[in-house]
């Protein structure tokens, strides 16, 4: 018997984890079905993208997508302590004030503005520049500014926005989004930190009253009448029951959900399909599913050749409003610069050094899927839908993007780097076209969020406090709670959200 049970260690567990078990007269007990990792690529920052696929990946698949030309995407999530941290692109990018205005109203409370949250925020970071009234300056997670190790090329990206009249951001956390600036990344002397490097310290993993279960998946939780006393675990072959005061649900956008299906929660009509019978009556779980996409991209073959990163290959992101003489308030579209020739599957691209990658996309999408289980095991392969570019205003917006991207890649700042357009290609210019290219070229940015919303209605999955509605003593702490996605990648946000929860528990008991 423990006192809280933290199901999942990924960005949101191991935080919890490391808050909860500060208090030495609490017992909490973290539950994993990776290890720890041990990959050496991990920490190396340009080597992100080839970590797909590999052991410590659940790697999920989607739905043929009709928005993509009827393509499967690959959904990476990280099996490890420290979850997805351990994959990600390390962008920290808290996204607008008025992304959490949305949450306030979705949820009815004040305290998830972005106001109440710049605490939190600050709370988790240690900024390379330096703390402020912004900027956390002591927190576990590093987050490095780049200055003098911006390419070349990201200087001329960021000089030529300047040029058309985008102001120049520090970086992608204060109150104004629009405008450019360089990544900031969660990477420390030259490499990658995850969740787990940061809080899930050696000192912490001493702690007498913090047991690490890696290893072990969750199968089902044990509910009592309405009370969720526990989970059904196995670990090297066992079947163990954990029981607990308090179970706190920290398996992701796509682990939390599947989970509380597997346990009899959901709409009723999927359940029984999937061989599951129904004890509550859940129908939100799964659905509200949202994701960013991204374009890759408008390619370019370059005039000269293109040294190599000395970051992480995407090194700056210009936020903007369909509108470019709207130069504050919230974003609608991204552009990216990536100094390397990224494309999606289906096209070719130059080599390494001889061309590089505008990508683009929307930042508020208003496209929403929903993800369920398939069957009542853990090993069945889940359905995710998340119904990409099934909305006008997502395929309008996604034009303006290309288009932007073309802007910045025909304007003077970056005469210089480009020999010829290659992806769309000139000859693509009607709107009909570039539809058709986008539908080719997008490629997942790797942000689903809600299939457990948080809302002040009924049939919200979680209250305000993030406790289940429904059943008694389960909260949702992660990913999945998100009721809207933010305008950027959402690693800070899921950082915040942990954060304010531990804060307020501590506070509480
Ligand atoms: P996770 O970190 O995914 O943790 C869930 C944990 O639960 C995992 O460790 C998993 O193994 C475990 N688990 C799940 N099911 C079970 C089970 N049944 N039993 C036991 N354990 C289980 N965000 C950014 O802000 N910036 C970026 O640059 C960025 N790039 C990304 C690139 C990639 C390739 C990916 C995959 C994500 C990226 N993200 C980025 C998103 C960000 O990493 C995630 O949103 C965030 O890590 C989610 O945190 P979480 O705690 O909700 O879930």
């Amino acid at each position: 018997l423990t006192d809280i049970l933290v199901l999942g260690a990924g960005s949101a567990g191991c935080i919890l984890a490391a808050r909860l078990s500060a208090d030495p007269a609490c017992h909490v007990t973290l539950v994993e079905a990776g290890t720890k990792a041990t990959d050496p690529d991990i920490a190396r920052p340009e080597m992100w993208p080839f970590l797909q696929g590999r052991a410590y990946d659940w790697d999920f698949t989607t739905t043929p997508q009709p928005g993509t030309a009827g393509r499967i995407h690959h959904w990476a999530r990280g099996k490890a302590l420290g979850g997805s941290s351990n994959l990600h692109a390390m962008f920290h990018v808290r996204g607008h004030p008025a992304d959490y205005d949305d949450w306030v109203a979705a949820s009815g409370s004040a305290g998830w503005s972005y106001d109440a949250l710049l605490p939190h925020f600050r709370a988790t970071e240690a900024w390379s520049s330096g703390a402020d009234d912004l900027h956390g300056g002591s927190g576990p997670m590093p987050i490095l500014l780049p200055d003098e190790q911006t390419h070349p090329l990201v200087r001329d990206f960021m000089r030529g926005w300047g040029a058309l009249g985008m102001p120049r951001l520090r970086d992608h956390c204060g109150r104004e989004l629009i405008g450019t600036a360089p990544n900031a990344l969660m990477i420390r002397d030259g490499k990658r930190v995850s969740v787990a490097d940061a809080w899930l310290t050696p000192e912490v993993l001493a702690r007498p009253n913090l047991t690490v279960l890696d290893g072990a998946q969750v199968h089902r939780l044990r509910i009592e009448g309405r009370r969720v006393a526990g989970a059904e675990v196995t670990r090297a072959g066992a079947s163990l029951l954990l029981e607990a005061g308090r179970v706190i649900l920290s398996l992701g956008t796509i682990g939390s959900p599947l989970l509380l299906m597997r346990s009899g929660l959901g709409d009723p009509e999927l359940l029984r399909a999937a061989g599951v019978p129904c004890r509550f009556k859940r129908p939100e779980i799964g659905r509200n599913l949202q994701d960013h996409l991204l374009g890759a991209g408008n390619l370019y073959r370059a005039r000269k050749p293109v040294a190599p990163s000395r970051l992480q290959i995407s090194e700056s992101l210009s936020y903007q409003a369909a509108d470019p003489a709207r130069i504050t308030g919230r974003p609608e579209i991204v552009v990216g610069c990536v100094v390397a020739p990224t494309a999606a599957e289906g096209f070719a691209a130059p080599p390494p050094g001889e061309g590089f990658t505008l990508l683009f996309g929307v930042t508020n999408p208003t496209s929403r899927g929903q993800l369920h289980i398939t069957g009542p095991e853990i090993g069945a392969p889940p359905m995710i839908d998340p119904a990409y570019l099934q909305t006008e205003h997502d395929r309008r917006l996604f034009r303006v993007a290309l288009r932007r991207a073309r802007e910045i890649g025909h304007s003077p700042a970056l005469a210089d780097w480009i020999a010829a357009e290659v992806l769309p290609g000139p000859k693509v210019q009607e709107d009909a076209a570039l539809d058709a290219f986008i539908a080719r070229a997008a490629i997942t940015h790797h942000h689903p969020v809600a299939t457990c919303r948080m809302g002040k209605d009924d049939a919200a999955v979680v209250d305000a406090d993030l406790a289940m509605r429904g059943l008694d003593n389960l909260w949702i702490v992660d990913a999945s709670v998100i009721p809207s996605i933010t305008a950027g990648p959402i690693h800070a946000a899921v950082m915040a959200i942990a954060e304010k929860f531990a804060d307020r528990y501590i506070r509480s008991s």
